[in-house]
Order: structure tokens, then C-alpha cells, then sequence
């Protein structure tokens, strides 16, 4: 049997949808949430999504499920004081530097209050254990930029399966961090830079090395290498409206405006995707022939292989010992391009751009390094 509900006004069809929230999006009604991921368990902290429910008052639309005959309403007057409430709470217990914040134009936070037609906050500005971790070589964290929606340790926990950031403290004084308040760097983070991705506001941001990357290039005596992943031509083409095949399009204008920009030589990773692939063969071949452990189990992906390393330890003997196609690159070009420059190997400078934080700490595992580089 056909299921309606009456939503402003106006009869609609609903069917298998989990909350009102799914409905009300179903219908092309933007309604604002933080804390609400389709692909995570439901948390209802944000209350932003509030919505009027005809006799039975005011509730969260993330956490209510739809029922015959309902009459909600999710625009007014009321609702939209609660949500401007709600989102200048946040605001006050903001570090509201939003003029150097790497999130500035792409926050949640900033765009909700510009949305709303917030212009001054009534609330005092009040934080509380503002920290900065920059423990690792993949992420920042800011505290005092975290709106507490969770989205972060539910994606850690309930997609990547680590669990590596949690609540602690309670009330003004709660805060999310990795277990005992430590650093990111001495959790169990594998740095896939998925808690990142959902962070709505700039509290986890991937680490920036774009000043290492111009002081290399504003120094003379240095040449720089940069290499490309595919993944970055194709999104780069997709953002640019280019087209082509896989970023094809944009390959050209890259390697232009790279040059333009001082590298020095320019190179696309999948130049040493091959050689990882070749060796990797060898590899297996190898193992086959001298019945070592099979299967053989290989990533490009650094997260993936700490991941194994940390909670598979069995399986690390089933690895390639085969460097990513990073790895590869950045070998290949310290051992064969100072004598192709002619310069002394200090002189030489290896940038890669990846679609992926968890590439800037493989490229400084101590595994990977000889010689001290
Ligand atoms: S980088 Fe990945 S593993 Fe580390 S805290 Fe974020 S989601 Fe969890
Ligand atoms: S760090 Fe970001 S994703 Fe995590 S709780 Fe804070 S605001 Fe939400």
C-alpha cells in the first residue's frame, strides 16, 4: 500500500526511506546537518535538521522515522531561529580564524552561517582545550575548530574499522582525540585521511607542505622533480571541465603550468606504476619457483599496508616487498637524476602530488630510506 505524508503543505510519496531526513531530501529540500552520513550510524547531535512534526512538536528529522498521514513542516519561522541558534552556539566556542584556515570556502560551518544570514554572533566566544596536533606527516588536527559532530570517529570506527579518535571529557569540556589525549601519531591511525574527508570544518586537514614546495623552487641551487598521479589529471580535468579520457585533456596544461611554475622536470607516476608491476611479478615468480609464501598480497595503498602490519601481523610475510609506484619514483630518481642534471645528489628535490595523505608518510617511512634518504 502507497504511503504519503504532508510536508509543507504538499502531499508526498514515501516508501523504505530509514528517517524523515531521507524523505525530506528525496523531495530536494536542503535541509543542513552536520552529524547526519548516509553510510554511518545515526548520531542526532547536531540538531540542525530539527523540523516540526504537527502534534507531536519539534524533532530531529535524522532520527525520526516517517509515518502515515505525519504533517511536518521544515521551514518555519521557529525552526529557522532554532537552526540560526544552533549554528552561532557552535560559532562561540569557534577558533574563528577563517582568513588562513586551509577549510575556508569549502567549511560547512562558514557557509551554513553565511546561508542563514548570520552577521554577528550573540553568544560570547568561549573555547575550551584547544589543541593543535601536527604530530604526523599526514594530517593537523585543531580542536578549536571541531563542532563535536562525531563524523570523524564514527567514519574511523565504523567504515575504516580503526578506531583511532574518540570522545573525551564531558560537556563544555568535550573534545575528540585519539585514546589517553595522545597524538595522532602514537594512535593506532593508519592515516587514510577519511576523518578529513567528513570533518565539515577545518579540524582535520591533511597536512600542507605547498611553502616546502615554492622554497624549493625559489632556490637556485636545487632542481625539483614532480610527478603526477593519475588520479590528480583526472580530477584536475573534471574540475577544469577538460574531459578526455582520464584526465588525457589536462596532461599537457599540467606539465605547462608546472614548468611555468620552476620544477624542473615533470613526470607522470604511471612511468613507475609499471616498474612496481614488473617487479612485482619477478616477485611472485620468484616465490612460485622457490615455493615461498603465496599469495602474495600487494597495495599501492600506505594505509592499507599499516593497516596489515597493525592488525594482520601473520599476513606480513604475504606481502610484496615491492615499493608503491611512489616508492618506486622517488628511488628511481635519487639513484639515476643527479648524474642526468649533473648535480650533487643533496641538491635534488623529489615532490609528488597523490590524491592521498597517506602518501606523505610513506615517503618518509625509514623503511624506505638508504643512506639517510
Ligand atoms: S586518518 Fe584514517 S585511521 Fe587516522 S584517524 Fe583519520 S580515519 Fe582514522
Ligand atoms: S574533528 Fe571534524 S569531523 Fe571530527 S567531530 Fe570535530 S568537526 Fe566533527
Amino acid at each position: 500500500m502507497e504511503k504519503y505524508l504532508t510536508m509543507n503543505g504538499r502531499r508526498v510519496l514515501f516508501d523504505s526511506e530509514k528517517s524523515l531526513l531521507e524523505v525530506i531530501r528525496k523531495e530536494n529540500i536542503e535541509l543542513p546537518t552536520f552529524c547526519y552520513h548516509s553510510e554511518l550510524s545515526v548520531y542526532g547531535s547536531c540538531r540542525l535538521c530539527m523540523v516540526e512534526v504537527v502534534g507531536k512538536g519539534i524533532l530531529p528529522a535524522c532520527s525520526t522515522l516517517p509515518e502515515s498521514n505525519m504533517e511536518i513542516k521544515t521551514n518555519t519561522e521557529q525552526i529557522m531561529e532554532i537552526r540560526k541558534i544552533v549554528v552561532e552556539l557552535l560559532l562561540a566556542n569557534h577558533y574563528r580564524q577563517c582568513t588562513t584556515c586551509a577549510k575556508s570556502e569549502s567549511c560547512k560551518l562558514q557557509t551554513l552561517a553565511r546561508r542563514l544570514g548570520i552577521e554577528i554572533v550573540r553568544f560570547k566566544n568561549v573555547l575550551h582545550n584547544e589543541l593543535k596536533d601536527t604530530s604526523t606527516y599526514a594530517l593537523v588536527r585543531d580542536t578549536g575548530k571541531c563542532i563535536l559532530c562525531g563524523d570523524c570517529v564514527r567514519f574511523c570506527d565504523e567504515i575504516q574499522s580503526i578506531g583511532a579518535l574518540g570522545f573525551a571529557n564531558r560537556g563544555s569540556k568535550s573534545v575528540v582525540c585519539p585514546s589517553f589525549g595522545k597524538e595522532l601519531e602514537s594512535s593506532e591511525c593508519v592515516y587514510c585521511g577519511q576523518c578529513a574527508r567528513v570533518c565539515p570544518t577545518g579540524a582535520i586537514v591533511p597536512k600542507s607542505e605547498i611553502s616546502a614546495v615554492w622554497g624549493a623552487l625559489s632556490d637556485t641551487r636545487k632542481k625539483v622533480l614532480i610527478s603526477i598521479a593519475p588520479a590528480v589529471r583526472a580530477a584536475i580535468s573534471e574540475v577544469f571541465g577538460l574531459g578526455g579520457e582520464n584526465g588525457t585533456e589536462a596532461a599537457g596544461k599540467i606539465v605547462t603550468a608546472l614548468k611555468s611554475m620552476g620544477f624542473d622536470k615533470v613526470f607522470d607516476i604511471s612511468f613507475s606504476a609499471d616498474m612496481t608491476i614488473v617487479e612485482e611479478a619477478n616477485e611472485f615468480l620468484e616465490r612460485i619457483e622457490k615455493n615461498d609464501v603465496i599469495p602474495m598480497f600487494t597495495s599501492c595503498c600506505p594505509a592499507w599496508v599499516k593497516f596489515v602490519e597493525q592488525y594482520y601481523p601473520d599476513f606480513i610475510p604475504n606481502l610484496s616487498t615491492c615499493r608503491s609506484p611512489q616508492g618506486m619514483y622517488g628511488a628511481v630518481a635519487r639513484r639515476i637524476m643527479p648524474e642526468v642534471l649533473g648535480i650533487p645528489k643533496e641538491d635534488l628535490i623529489v615532490v609528488s602530488v597523490m590524491p592521498c595523505t597517506a602518501k606523505k608518510y610513506e615517503a618518509r617511512r625509514p623503511q624506505l630510506a638508504k643512506n639517510g634518504i
